[in-house]
């Protein structure tokens, strides 16, 4: 896939000389601009953010709960470190649309070894744990990669940790920084997949659905565990055959004793991204649809539709996969236990996964 370059990078001041910076002030073939105070940066909307890149402190803390820990949701005790803001690609269905709607601007945080320093301190506080974290919640975890060098601080740190587990989630195949890192069994590399069509019709800007195979190849060679999730699954004509042939080919390329999960999901709309997603004619379906409000308060497809989707999918997921780990994405019990035929416990379900990630 083309690698992405900004049409401008703008630095906090004080941030110049942070790792991050320096990575990109190299790698840009542009000059960079340094601002104080507020990013100068005037744009309007989730998707016009994403052509500039601001480099600049995180004001707050990182690390925080996956937001599946609303009640009622079954949750898998996820954590998330959020070092950067926004993407560079554009899929049709991103929840960023209106996530980010107050601040759109696509923004990549230097103070990264305060982000280290607050998970180690929540990791050595539970010896006994085992954490999951991952930073691809409001950005892709690796489509800035090229340019910051992110991986080169976060794989060695985790490397060197025993309890936890960091899961860099996917639509790129920007995988080269990993190639030469040793991840010691700590470091889990995800794609979200989804059947080709629609990768091609609602993901703009990612790679294809062969390079990601091609990208999971490599890092599974490197020593890397790797993961899937098809979140969001996607009615349309010949799914089954869609997400079958999606399935086969993961199966064909990938060693199944190097995969650590695989999650499912369905579409989940707030409704300001139903209102975003009105201007994407490709996802118009949805809105014709019938839909159920969740217990976060997110509409769904109807339930039937989903569990036809989920047991369709888990039937040939574990045809492919054997035991590999799988689990629903933000669905309640009653679906959990239509489908896979258990509701585990969150703490049980934390487990199944972490133990999915140990070599
Ligand atoms: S790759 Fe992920 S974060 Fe980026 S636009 Fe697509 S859904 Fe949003």
């Amino acid at each position: 896939m083309k690698r992405f370059v900004p049409e401008a990078v703008w630095i906090e001041r004080g941030e110049a000389d942070t790792a991050v910076a320096r990575a990109v002030r190299a790698r840009f073939p542009g000059s960079v601009e340094l601002f104080d105070g507020r990013p100068p940066v005037h744009v309007t909307s989730v998707r016009d953010g994403k052509r500039a890149l601001v480099l600049q402190r995180h004001r707050g803390s990182f690390l925080r709960h996956c937001p599946a820990g609303t009640s009622g949701l079954v949750c898998c005790n996820y954590l998330v470190v959020n070092l950067a803001s926004n993407c560079p690609m554009d899929c049709s269905y991103c929840f960023l649309q209106d996530y980010l709607a107050d601040t759109p601007a696509l923004a990549a945080y230097t103070n990264v070894d305060e982000a280290l320093s607050e998970v180690d301190t929540v990791i050595r506080a539970h010896p006994e744990r085992q954490f999951r974290i991952g930073t691809g919640e409001l950005s892709d975890s690796l489509a800035l990669d090229p340019l910051t060098g992110l991986s080169e601080l976060l794989v060695p740190f985790f490397a060197a940790r025993r309890n936890a587990v960091l899961e860099l989630k996917t639509k790129t195949d920007c995988v080269d920084a990993l190639l030469d890192l040793d991840p010691r069994g700590q470091v889990v590399v995800s794609w979200s997949m989804n059947a080709a069509a629609v990768v091609e019709r609602d993901e703009a800007g990612t790679a294809t659905f062969a390079e990601r195979l091609a990208a999971a190849r490599r890092v599974q060679a490197a020593g890397y565990r790797v993961g899937f999730h098809f979140d969001p699954l996607v009615e349309f004509e010949g799914w089954e055959a869609g997400y079958a042939a999606a399935i086969d080919a993961i199966a064909g390329a990938v060693d199944r004793s190097a995969i650590a999960w695989v999650s499912l999901g369905s579409l989940r709309l707030s409704g300001g991204l139903a209102q975003a997603v009105r201007n994407r004619p490709q996802l118009g379906y949805v809105l014709g649809a019938e839909l159920v409000a969740g217990a976060d308060g997110k509409a769904r497809v109807w339930r039937g539709l989903r569990l036809r989707m989920y047991r369709f999918m888990v039937e040939r997921l574990r045809a492919a996969f054997g035991a590999a780990p799988l689990y629903l994405c933000m669905e309640p019990a009653p679906v959990w236990e239509r489908v896979m035929g258990e509701v585990p416990t969150d703490r049980a379900l934390a487990l199944r996964l972490a133990a999915g990630a140990a070599w």
